[in-house]
């Protein structure tokens, strides 16, 4: 093995990982409730009449949405939980969003959130059929169909969309997946020149040793990009790693780059990065013998391989799904 890498010797001493949420799910500041949606769709095709006055007579089928809105006081899942979303689909919403926007800091008061919930869900109605205008019915309360956040100038909006077993996933209106997305590589490398292991005996020291990344051979001053958005939990330098970024990624990921020859500029603890933003360039600091990118990801604080962990990626539905979608895109767009 030519390099010798940091982690090999720093496995006794590992760096705590802050594993704290982005966004807090307790909050008080309750803010503003939802109307029952009046004509909105009355138009659509397929869609049931929606006037009050027509719902309340018992001829009248009870319309089929209820469309909540609510203004941002303090925390996105404040307004969501106003709303009458679960703290469970809150939760959910929050990492959907969270490719797109910080939730926990880029959200600022008097935003808007709207979303379109299922009545037959909403109502308590737990029956498993199929509603007839196609939209996912009735077997999760509080879980909203259709959800946007009006950030300043921009808009924000995701679909629900369940697979074949039921479950649920959020999709961007195009039909991709909504949500953190991870690239597998932070750089363009030459070649792997050490791999993960999770015990190996290292000819260097004689010792028994993990090695908690992947080392990826790249030219000095090669750009570093980080792998997924995140926070800035350590920036600066280490003995063995050299000059290292860690970044706290979507729970429960977090990463960490090692033998930069330097940073970023305006980089530092606390910083939010973006996927595929640069945080560095390769280097030889620390105890490496040639240039390359020493790569951790840990998956609740636990080492993995980076070229072979489960990390979430972007999907898109298929043609046959893609199609059903978009008309309920277009319906439900109509109503937020
Ligand atoms: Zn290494």
């Amino acid at each position: 093995m030519s390099s010798v890498c940091a982690a090999y010797l720093l496995t006794h001493q590992r760096v705590k990982r802050n594993d704290e949420a982005n966004v807090s799910l307790v909050s008080k500041d309750s803010t503003g409730a939802g109307a029952r949606v009046p004509n909105a769709a009355s138009a659509q095709p397929g869609a049931v009449p929606r006037d009050p006055a027509a719902a309340a007579q018992q001829a009248a089928p009870a319309p089929a949405f209820t469309v909540r809105k609510a203004a941002v006081k303090r925390t996105f899942a404040a307004a969501a939980q106003s709303m009458g979303v679960d703290a469970g689909t809150t939760a959910m919403l929050t990492r959907v969003f969270h490719d797109e926007l910080d939730l926990s800091r880029d959200l600022k008061p008097g935003d808007q959130l709207s979303a379109v919930f299922d009545n037959s869900a909403t109502d308590g109605n737990t029956s498993d059929t199929a509603s007839k205008d196609g939209v996912a019915s009735a077997d999760a309360a509080g879980e909203p169909l259709a959800v946007r956040i009006v950030h300043g100038a921009t808009t924000h909006e995701v679909f629900l969309h369940k697979d074949l077993q039921g479950k649920p996933f959020y999709y961007l209106k195009d039909g991709t997946s909504a949500g953190p997305a991870f690239e597998r590589y932070p750089l363009d490398f030459t070649r792997v020149s050490s791999e993960f292991s999770l015990r190996r005996f290292d000819p260097v020291v004689h010792r028994w040793q993990s090695h908690d990344g992947v080392d990826l051979a790249a030219p000095v001053g090669t750009p570093v990009r980080a792998t997924a958005r995140g926070v800035i939990r350590f920036i600066g330098h280490q003995t063995g790693y050299g000059k290292v970024v860690m970044i706290q990624n979507p729970p429960p990921y977090s990463t960490t780059f090692a033998h930069l020859s330097r940073f970023a500029k305006g980089l530092r603890h606390g910083s939010h990065v973006k996927r595929n933003q640069v945080i560095g360039y390769v280097g030889t600091t620390g105890w490496a013998t040639g240039p390359h990118l020493h790569y951790e990801v840990h998956v609740n604080n636990v080492p993995q391989d980076p070229l072979k962990v489960e990390l979430p990626q972007k999907t898109a539905l298929r043609a046959d799904e893609l199609q059903r979608f978009e008309a309920r895109v277009a319906q439900l767009t109509a109503l937020l």
